[in-house]
């Protein structure tokens, strides 16, 4: 009887940076997350975070979505590009900056750790009134102030109850860097919030940052989503399979193949077919189970 409530309300995403073409691992957290919106009848559509150009590999998100759809995982929405995004980066920017939120920071990264080592602030956070303008000034990184041993906790789907200090572990964390690209933590947070996303499912290599996001959303006066983290996929070393460490590209011809390699990491238990569509409707039904 339970079961078949249908819960209505459900949007999930894959959310990939075009830092190089889709592999298994990027490939798992996709299909994780899409059997999860299935299986609760929910929407699921892909972002593009294309946020830091400097990272970024010349034809992989046309890659990355060519390759989906070979996979048969569609976005239902059409795709949108954080690259584009930067107005809403920018207001949710100035919203922190009203609160008293945020500062402007001229330190190094190393500098920063020297502080911290010793439990004290940058002398940026103390300096007071900076007007809007001086906080866009260029050669300044942002940083949101962090509560004095503020905790954040969240109960992962996978992993149970997370808690982190993340005055500790993360401290006054940047939320627009000096070259003046938006930080990730922000941009995930704002589209998210935007595209109305309640569930967020994906590779546990991201479990650490979420309190820091959950502390942005608490900010900003969003809802945090429910969020389910899934095992990564490494190599026979036990590295992470990724773009950095050259994880090859899937091949589109073997998109069968892939994501039965893709149901085995999940645990998911597949009869062998030859269709697709056959494959995922199985898996929806291997995740249902989970
Ligand atoms: N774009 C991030 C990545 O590819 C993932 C973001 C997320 O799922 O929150 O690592």
């Amino acid at each position: 009887m339970h079961r078949n409530i249908i819960k209505r309300n459900y949007r999930g995403r894959f959310a990939p940076s075009p830092t190089g073409g889709l592999h298994l691992g990027s490939l798992v957290s996709a299909l994780a997350s899409f059997l999860d919106a299935k299986v609760n009848q929910g929407e699921w559509l892909v972002r593009m975070e294309d946020i830091d150009p400097p990272r970024e590999q010349e034809g992989a998100a046309q890659q990355i979505l060519h390759s989906l759809d070979e996979h048969c995982l569609q976005s239902e929405f059409p795709v949108i590009w954080q690259s584009e995004q930067g107005e809403y980066y920018q207001r949710a920017i100035e919203q922190l900056w009203q609160q008293g939120d945020l500062y402007r920071c001229a330190c190094s990264s190393k500098q920063i750790k020297q502080y911290r080592s010793q439990n004290e602030h940058c002398l940026c956070r103390d300096k007071k009134n900076d007007s809007f303008e001086q906080l866009n000034a260029q050669g300044y990184s942002l940083r949101i102030k962090v509560e004095a041993e503020k905790v954040v906790g969240f109960k992962d789907c996978q992993y149970g109850l997370i808690e982190q200090n993340i005055y500790q572990e993360a401290g006054d964390f940047i939320i627009r860097r000096r070259d003046g690209l938006f930080a990730y933590q922000l941009a995930v947070v704002v589209d998210d919030a935007l595209q109305g996303i309640t569930n967020v499912v994906r590779g546990v290599d991201l479990l650490d940052v979420t309190p820091r996001q959950i502390y942005l959303q608490q900010k900003l006066g969003f809802s945090t989503p429910v969020y389910r983290h899934v095992p990564l996929v490494c190599d026979e070393q036990g590295n992470k399979l990724s773009k950095q460490n050259f994880s090859p590209i899937l091949n589109s011809a073997e998109a069968l193949q892939n994501l039965q390699r893709a149901c085995d990491h999940l645990k998911i238990a597949i009869t062998k077919t030859q269709k697709i569509e056959s494959l995922l409707n199985q898996a929806i039904a291997g995740w249902g189970k989970i």
